[in-house]
C-alpha cells in the first residue's frame, strides 16, 4: 500500500519503519531536517513537503507533538484533507479529546474514514513493533485501519467511535501516573522505616497493594534490573510527555465534569519535578526526588 508518514520523531520514526519492514510503499516528511534524515539514513524514502507526501497515498500516519499540530496537518489548506482524496487517515499522536473529534468530524464530513490511533508503549513498543493502539472511530474504518496497525504493534483495541482513542489513553496515562507516584511512595516510606527495598518488593508483588509501575518499573534502583531507575533514569518515558498527558487529562476532566483529584495532584507533583529541572528524564524519576525531599515540601 502507498503510505505517507507525517511525524518521524522518536515514535514516528520507528513506526514507519516497521510499515516499510511490512512491505508498504512509504513516503515520510517532517519539518525537522534530522528526523527527515534519520528516516533517510535508515534507509526510507522521504518526501520535500506535506503535499508531496500525501500526494496518492492510500493511507496517511500522523505521528506529531500535540492537538496544534495536527489540525494544522489536516485541516490546513495545504494539509491531508485537501491533498490525499479517499486515504485512510490515522492520527497515532496524543492529542486533547476535542480536537480529534473535531479532525474526524471534518474528516467524516470530506469523505475520509479516519481513526485516531494513540499508543502505549513507548520507543522501545515503537521500535519491536509491540505497540498497543487504542483506536476511535467507525467499524469500517477501523477494518481498514487495522492490518496497517498490526505491522507496527501486537495489541489492537477498537475503543469505540471518534475520539474514544484519546480517551483511553489519557485514562490509562492518569491511572500510570497515579500508580508511578504510589509505588514511589511506599518505596520512600520503606526506605525510611528501615524495611529492606527488595523485601517490600517482594511481598508487595504478590500481595493487594502490586501495581505495573512497582512491579514492571520499579521506580527504585534494584528490583527490576530492566528498569530506567537502574541507568539513572534515561527514558523511558519522559516527565515533560507524563506532564503532557496528565494535563490533557485535567483539561479532559473540567470539561467533562469529572471528579479526578488524585489526577490534579499527580499533574502538580509532576510539573514540580520538570520545574526541578528532571523534565527529560524518565518519569520514575518522582521516586529518587520524592526521597530527597522532605515531607513538609510536598505535602
Ligand atoms: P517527537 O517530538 O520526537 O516527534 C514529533 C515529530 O513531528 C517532530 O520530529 C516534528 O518535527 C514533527 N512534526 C511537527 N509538525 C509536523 C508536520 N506538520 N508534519 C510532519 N511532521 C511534523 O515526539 P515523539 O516522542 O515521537 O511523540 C509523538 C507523539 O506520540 C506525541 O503526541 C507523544 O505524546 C506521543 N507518544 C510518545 C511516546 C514516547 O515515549 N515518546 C509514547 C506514547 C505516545
Amino acid at each position: 500500500m502507498r503510505v505517507a508518514f507525517l511525524g518521524l520523531g522518536n515514535m514516528g520514526r520507528p513506526m514507519a519503519l516497521n510499515l516499510r519492514k511490512a512491505g508498504h510503499d512509504v513516503r515520510g516528511f517532517d519539518p525537522a531536517p534530522e528526523a527527515a534524515q534519520g528516516f533517510a539514513q535508515a534507509g526510507g524514502t522521504t518526501a520535500p513537503d506535506a503535499v508531496a507526501a500525501v500526494a496518492g497515498a492510500q493511507a496517511v500516519v500522523t505521528m506529531l507533538p500535540a492537538g496544534k499540530h495536527v489540525r494544522a496537518a489536516y485541516l490546513d489548506a495545504g494539509g491531508i484533507l485537501a491533498h490525499a482524496p479517499g486515504a485512510l487517515l490515522i492520527d497515532s499522536s496524543t492529542i486533547d479529546v476535542g480536537t480529534a473529534r473535531e479532525v474526524a468530524a471534518a474528516a467524516a464530513a470530506a469523505g475520509f474514514d479516519m481513526v485516531d490511533a494513540p499508543v502505549s508503549g513507548g520507543v522501545g513498543g515503537a521500535e519491536a513493533a509491540t505497540l498497543t493502539f487504542m483506536a476511535g472511530g467507525t467499524g469500517a474504518a477501523f477494518a481498514r485501519a487495522e492490518p496497517l496497525l498490526r505491522a507496527m504493534g501486537r495489541n489492537i483495541v477498537h475503543a469505540g467511535e471518534a475520539g474514544a482513542g484519546q480517551a483511553a489513553k489519557l485514562c490509562n496515562n492518569m491511572l500510570l501516573g497515579i500508580g508511578m507516584i504510589g509505588a514511589a511512595e511506599a518505596l520512600v516510606l520503606a526506605d525510611r522505616l528501615g524495611l529492606e527495598r527488595q523485601k517490600l518488593f517482594d511481598i508487595v508483588k504478590s500481595s493487594s497493594g502490586a501495581n505495573w509501575s512497582l512491579t514492571n518499573y520499579c521506580p527504585a534502583p534494584g528490583p527490576v534490573p530492566t528498569a530506567p531507575s537502574n541507568r539513572d533514569y534515561v527514558p523511558g518515558f519522559a516527565v515533560n510527555l507524563m506532564l503532557k498527558d496528565l494535563t490533557l487529562a485535567q483539561e479532559a476532566a473540567a470539561g467533562s465534569g469529572a471528579a479526578t483529584p488524585l489526577g490534579a495532584h499527580a499533574a502538580r507533583l509532576y510539573a514540580a519535578l520538570a520545574e526541578s529541572g528532571e523534565g527529560p528524564r524518565d518519569f520514575s524519576v518522582i521516586y529518587r526526588w520524592l526521597a530527597a525531599a522532605a515531607r513538609d515540601a510536598v505535602h
